[in-house]
């Protein structure tokens, strides 16, 4: 056993860490996370368990993360909210964590039928410590000692992924898609050799390839451009993990567990040798907009407006002022569409302090947006978008933009449509990039996303 092993004690995640040392060709510490889809059924969990005795067959240690069965947490997150619509963030909690406890338990039972003594672990007996924001709480620190003996003991541990324990000791959970975050955290604590993250599709494609079956799967994307596509809307990583892959340089990786095609590898910036301006495109449709009409014009608007939303924890994203007519103006925003209600209330009391004449509210709209790091040394991208947008008659709503990404907001109706004529304009189809492999990834995809469709399988975990 390498000595570096005993090192580790408790590892805070707060800040940015050493890079992991990555060895070749010798024992393995790796971190092995499963989704829903992965997970949805004893034969899928027999499945995913018998990757893992791949990896322990090879001479490697796996810590396994799973998440609730497809489905489970759906319908774990609906009941809070038929018991009480306003309910209690802790209870939430209680109950919406509990469908990693059952698929922890099974694969644990998995891997014994494979006689491995493998343990389930849920979040409070590693400990993954988090903050105390119930619902969307943060990893703060593991303590992996234990764990970590158990793994080099046993050959495998089993974590329950997306939930923490609070500072009051109570169970947490770390937001929709947060086994991701269990994993890369595990991945860091324990100085795994890399992170394997099992999803329904066999990488991180150009965009969502169940919207646009030309999308092409990506062999490497950076860390910046990958935390820029999740924080976007690409659900396939949850950002939080991406950022913490970044800070503690995990190696971190997207694959299928259904089959044995290479997946996407997330990487520093001078791994990519391709050169491309965009990489790629993603979609929210958890936006929704807010137009302020006839507020006046005056220095101190803005913050009497964005204050009180700020002060109820409402993120503010995209953001723009009609030119003012007569002293008066229309500001229009966009907040998460699950605040819409609370924020209406908000400003409905500032009413009479912001003095406007009227509120208008939408949720049909949709964020599309393009990502690439080649935006930093090339102008253009944000011009050909709307014209793209434009040749279709789609109207552009609210735009923003950063270094590495171009954002518009428009009518939900047009998403595919815009996502597909954006995705051809960029050059992205797979049918237009020369790469001897696309064509094998894209029949494979094909047939695998309708196989998927076809047995109604693209429903989270
Ligand atoms: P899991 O349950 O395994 O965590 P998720 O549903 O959270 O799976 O994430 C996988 C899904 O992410 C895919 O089925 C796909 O529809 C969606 N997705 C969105 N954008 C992308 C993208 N750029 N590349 C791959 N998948 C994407
Ligand atoms: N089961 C949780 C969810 O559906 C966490 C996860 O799958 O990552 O959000
Ligand atoms: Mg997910």
């Amino acid at each position: 056993m390498r000595r570096r092993r005993a090192a580790y004690n408790r590892v805070a995640m707060g800040v940015a860490a050493r890079p992991i040392a990555h060895y070749e060709n010798e024992m393995a510490r790796i971190v092995q996370k499963f989704g829903g889809t992965s997970v949805a059924n004893i034969e899928r969990i027999r499945n995913a368990a018998s990757r893992v005795m791949r990896e322990i067959e090879a001479g490697n240690e796996v810590a396994v993360v799973v998440s609730a069965m497809a489905g489970t947490t759906n319908q774990l997150v609906e009941w809070t909210r038929q018991m009480s619509r306003l309910h209690d963030a802790r209870e939430y909690d209680v109950v919406v964590a509990s469908g990693e406890q059952v698929t922890a338990g099974l694969m644990a039972l998995a891997l014994q039928n494979h006689g491995i003594k493998a343990r389930s672990w849920l979040g409070w007996q590693v400990p993954i410590q988090t903050d105390g924001v119930h619902g969307y709480a943060r990893i703060q620190a593991i303590e992996a000692a234990e764990i970590g003996r158990c793994l080099a003991a046993s050959k495998a541990v089993v974590v329950a992924g997306f939930q923490g324990v609070g500072p009051d000791r109570r169970i947490t959970t770390l937001g929709r898609g947060g086994s991701d975050t269990s994993a890369v955290a595990l991945a860091a604590a324990l100085k795994a050799e890399r992170c394997d993250i099992f999803t329904d599709v066999d990488g991180v494609y150009t965009t969502d390839p169940h919207i646009v079956a030309k999308a092409r799967k990506l062999n490497k994307i950076t860390y910046e451009e990958m935390l820029e596509m999740a924080s976007q809307g690409a659900r396939v990583l949850q950002t939080r993990s991406v950022e913490l892959a970044m800070n503690h340089r995990v190696r971190l990786q997207v694959l299928s567990s259904f089959t044995d095609a290479a997946g996407t590898l997330v990487v520093d910036e001078d791994e990519i040798v391709e050169n491309r301006v965009v990489s790629g495109l993603a979609y929210s449709r958890d936006e929704a907009k807010i137009t302020v009409q006839k507020i006046a014009d005056r220095p101190g608007v803005a913050a009497a407006l964005f204050g009180p939303l700020a002060d109820h924890a409402i993120n503010i994203d995209m953001i723009v002022q009609n030119a003012s007519e007569d002293g008066f103006t229309d500001l229009t925003f966009t907040i998460p569409r699950s605040d819409l209600d609370r924020a209406i209330a908000v400003l409905e009391t500032q009413r009479d302090v912001l003095g406007f004449q009227g509120l208008k509210r939408d949720a049909n709209v949709v964020k599309i947006s393009v990502i690439g790091i080649g935006m930093r040394s090339h102008a253009g991208v944000a011009k050909q978008m709307f014209q793209t947008l434009a040749d279709k008659g789609i109207n552009i709503q609210v735009i923003s933009t950063s270094e590495i990404k171009v954002s518009v907001l428009i009518g939900a109706e047009y998403t595919e449509l815009a996502l597909r004529a954006l995705h051809t304009a960029y050059g992205l189809d797979a049918d237009a990039v020369i790469d001897e492999n696309a064509d094998a990834d894209t029949e494979w995809r094909t047939k695998a996303v309708k196989r998927q469709l076809a047995s109604g399988l693209d429903d989270p975990g």
